[in-house]
């Protein structure tokens, strides 16, 4: 005699029978037949195996099934990456693809995709010419620099410089300054890999003229300074000015080069934020080259800048790895794009979304949080008490460490028995909307910094969808 599973099992039907249903000839005509029989099998394996651990005392019909291979299907078919809410608090957020961009450059880019454009052409005189020519004449006037190019992002743009002007030299670099940038960016493995060695110089917390003067040798290639874009040392510091640094490197004949990774294109005290070294600035204190990203201040698309000396660029170019290392047409479309805003400053704090977010007024986040709230807490039941807070948001990407947004957002709170992993479980709720919102956990609660909530009314849209505790 069979046991209930076994003969639960043999119920199990064919997947020629469960293909001879309607409802699976739509998935069919939907979702073509080689993806509906290999998630039909998928699924009747699943049955099997639950039914042999007799876990459950299964009772299968055809609906069941064709529910259950409808959600795969609808799963397998679903885009990967999609928007979210950014509400994480952090405005140039890595993780959530940092600058969001404006329209014009994401107008520029779908025409550069459909179709042909003059990349590498130029037309005045109808030969061969340069994709970097699209962008290097903006940005030298936007940074007073002599000449620009353009690479993937500024870890290839740091690698490039250094692979073409110290190959199996030393860099003499400070060791306050031999950072770590999420995701295993490390000043000293990017020179390692480079083909360059480090020379460090320095303590952590101190290093003087005379520490860089005693390192420099015949074997020297240049004298580096990187910016400590996501850190700060404090207390007992010495740094060595730039225009001493600057000095000092020319006096032997050796270029100065500045990492200075967050990029910002405009003074940032304009627009009422803290300071933030330019390109402008660092070349204006004597570094031949500087090196910046184009997806953080500056608002861009990912990208990597070299801007500087035009006999030290026109060297950078001729490297063949640059050819490893260029950009696309999307990019260059977008980063043009950006780089044209740049031309009216008083325009900008409107038109480049990463400025708009950053210079947000309080009041306007708080408006928004009191609008927002009654809808969140509709959605949410008695459950959940949500409040609005004061919070603080960062500008991300190591820029600016040390400095917060003053910002407005919604904390929640579950009730007592519920707590522990209340705020993770709550976290999770939000993150399988359609639109998936993302917050952040702070002092054991969950909440969103609202100053990044760019669609408000698709934001409340969804929530009616939100299901609590079952994530
Ligand atoms: C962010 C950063 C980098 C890396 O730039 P990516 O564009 O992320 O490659 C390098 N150096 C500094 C100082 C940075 O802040």
């Amino acid at each position: 005699m069979l046991n209930p599973a076994a003969a639960a099992r043999r119920a199990l039907p064919s997947v020629d029978r469960l293909l001879k249903l309607d409802a699976v000839d739509a998935l069919v005509s939907r979702y073509g037949r080689p993806l509906v029989v290999a998630t039909i099998r998928a699924e009747l394996e699943k049955q099997r195996t639950l039914l042999e651990q007799e876990r459950f005392a299964v009772n299968i019909d055809d609906a069941a099934l064709v529910a259950a291979c409808t959600e795969r299907l609808r799963a397998a078919v679903s885009a990967s990456l999609k928007p979210v809410f950014n509400l994480t608090g952090t405005v140039l957020h890595t993780n959530l693809g940092r600058a969001p961009m404006p329209q014009c450059a994401a107008d520029a880019v779908m025409q550069a995709m459909t179709r042909p454009v003059n990349l590498e052409f130029n037309l005045r005189g109808g030969e061969r010419g340069e994709r970097d020519s699209h962008v290097e004449r903006r940005l030298t006037q936007l940074t007073g620099a002599a000449a620009a190019l353009v690479v993937n992002n500024n870890a290839a743009a740091v690698y490039l410089t250094l692979n073409t002007l110290a190959l199996k030299k030393e860099v003499v670099v400070s060791r306050g300054e031999l950072i770590e940038i999420g995701g295993a960016f490390r000043i000293p493995d990017i020179m390692a890999r480079a083909g360059c060695r480090l020379h460090e110089v320095g303590t952590t917390n101190r290093t003087h003229a005379k520490d860089y003067a005693a390192a420099i040798s015949p074997r020297t290639a240049a004298i580096m300074k990187v910016h400590a874009s996501n850190f700060a040392i404090q207390g007992f510091t010495a740094a060595v000015p730039e225009p001493e640094l600057a000095a000092l490197a020319h006096d032997h004949d050796l270029p100065f080069i500045i990492d200075l990774g967050g990029g910002a294109l405009v003074n940032l005290e304009d627009y009422g934020l803290p300071h933030e070294p330019t390109p402008r600035e660092a070349l204006a204190r004597g570094a031949d080259l500087v090196t910046f990203s184009g997806d953080k201040l500056l608002g861009g698309p990912q990208c990597g800048l070299i801007v500087g000396r035009g006999d030290i660029i026109a060297k950078i170019k001729r490297n063949p790895m640059k050819r490893a290392l260029r950009v696309d047409k999307m990019t260059l479309a977008a980063l043009e794009a950006v780089l044209r805003l740049y031309a009216n400053p008083d325009r900008l704090k409107h038109e480049l979304p990463t400025l708009h977010w950053l210079t947000r007024p309080l009041a306007d986040i708080e408006a928004q949080a009191r609008r927002v709230l009654p809808a969140v807490r509709a959605a949410l039941g008695a459950q959940v008490e949500a409040r609005i807070i004061a919070c603080a948001s960062q500008i991300g990407s190591g820029s600016m460490p040390l400095d917060a947004l003053p910002s407005a957002g919604i904390a929640f709170r579950l009730p007592a028995r519920r707590r522990g992993t209340a705020a993770e479980m709550l976290a999770a709720d939000f993150r399988a909307l359609p639109i998936p919102v993302i917050g952040r956990i702070k002092g054991g609660a969950f909440m969103l910094d609202l100053r990044c909530l760019d669609d408000e009314a698709g934001f409340i849209a969804q929530l009616d969808q939100l299901s609590i505790g079952t994530h």
